[in-house]
């Protein structure tokens, strides 16, 4: 069928072929973005419209990658077949794959993404023996007494070549790679190392928080490695907090229910980070059993100044309270947003009001030189 579609299309001059699998190219004339985006629409109707019987209602969905040969010169590609294919595979690739989005367009932007990826793909391992990601910590405080409360354990990546990468950059290709396992094992090591450095040096406790990536909750080892680490550094658990986002939580409740209990029973504490940017964050909350609930950065900053947007952050918080979870609001930047989380008697902040994240060895000392930001803001 989609070959058939494909070549009652292709006009004179025009080439289609069948890739690989449900791989197919096609080589056609190009006068305007907009003019092929119209042609490939139709081209993917006719595409959709196949019926395998008249009781089967099965419709083939199909995604375009494309990658424009400019004529005169002007392009920057080299227009053989392997380049102008793998430019149109980059594009495919990008897709979003909703209906909206099924034609891409390949342009450099995407190849330089690849490039970097590769490059990050291809530096991980040694960056992990070399011991290039370092733990920064950003203090959270309690908003009622202005006391240290915790701190969220983030990660950098310094190359010995200089330049500080931030998770943004990296995070997304290990999630994809599965590397993120090993990277947040690291992290929650270095949590305890931290922990015990600073007990045997005889300061008080701060718990730690740990962020945590999808993967584990698949990982039958996960529970078993997590139970080693804190043994070995002789860690109480309950100074660990790991941070899950509700994406991860949606996935597979009933598992994921099933290992935050196993892990509350061995005595860690479990925050759902990011709330409200998921879709079905109250149906989360009500089946998964947390410790804290962290509000969306992106939630407090774009709705914190309308009336509709207050209420529902007033009843999160509320409805937090009911459930026994802290509320902890992040990416608080300024003293008004401060303000009006404490007049919703939101437990915990944090965020660059505060402090930034900070290198774990001067973490403490820069927390004493902020002092009590309730103080600060008496003043
Ligand atoms: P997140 O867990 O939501 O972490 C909070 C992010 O907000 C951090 O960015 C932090 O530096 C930033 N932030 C804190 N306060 C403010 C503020 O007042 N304003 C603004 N604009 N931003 C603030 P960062 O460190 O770049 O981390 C980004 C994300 O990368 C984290 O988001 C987390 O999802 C992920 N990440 C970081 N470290 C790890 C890790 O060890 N493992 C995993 N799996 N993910 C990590
Ligand atoms: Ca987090
Ligand atoms: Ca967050």
């Amino acid at each position: 069928h989609i070959a058939a579609v494909l070549a009652e299309n292709v006009r004179e001059h025009e080439l289609c072929y069948r890739d690989n699998a449900d791989q197919f190219g096609m080589l056609l004339k190009y006068r305007s973005r907009e003019k092929l985006s119209a042609r490939l629409k139709m081209i993917q109707e006719q595409i959709h419209k196949f019926r395998l019987s008249s009781n089967q209602d099965y419709h083939i969905l199909c995604n375009f990658g494309v990658m424009i040969i400019e004529k005169n010169g002007m392009s920057d590609v080299n227009a053989d077949f392997d380049t102008v294919m793998n430019g149109a595979l980059l594009a495919l690739e990008s897709v979003k794959g909703n209906e909206m989005d099924s034609i891409a367009f390949y342009d450099s932007a995407l190849h330089e993404k690849a490039a970097r990826r590769t490059e990050i793909e291809n530096r991980m391992w040694s960056a992990l023996e070399r011991r290039e990601f370092v733990m920064y910590l950003q203090p959270k405080f309690s908003l009622k007494d202005g006391v240290l409360h915790s701190a969220e354990a983030l990660v950098r990546w310094m190359p010995g070549d200089g330049k500080m990468l931030y998770p943004d950059e990296f995070i997304p290709v290990f999630e994809q790679n599965g590397f993120i396992t090993r990277l947040d094992m690291y992290m929650l090591e270095e949590a305890c190392r931290c922990l015990a450095g600073w007990r045997d040096k005889g300061y008080a406790a701060v718990p730690v928080a740990v962020n945590q990536s999808r993967i584990f909750f698949y990982d039958a080892k996960y529970l078993n490695k997590l139970e080693q680490i804190v043994r070995h550094y002789e860690i109480d658990p309950s100074l660990i907090l790991l941070e899950v986002t509700e994406t991860v939580a949606m996935n597979n409740l009933e598992q994921i229910k099933d290992v935050i209990a196993r892990l509350h029973g061995m005595g860690f504490k479990i925050s759902m980070d990011d709330f409200g940017s998921g879709y079905s964050s109250l149906n989360t909350l009500r089946e998964l059993d947390v410790d804290e609930i962290k509000l969306d950065r992106e939630f407090l900053s774009t709705q914190s100044d309308t009336t509709r947007g207050e209420a529902i952050i007033r009843n999160v918080i509320h409805l937090a309270k009911d459930l026994c979870a802290a509320t902890v609001a992040e990416g608080i930047e300024t003293k008004q947003q401060l303000e009006f989380l404490k007049s919703l008697s939101c437990d915990i902040g944090q965020g660059y009001y505060f402090s930034k994240p900070v290198p774990a060895d001067i973490f403490l000392q820069t927390v004493s030189e902020i002092g009590s930001p309730q103080h600060d803001t008496a003043t």
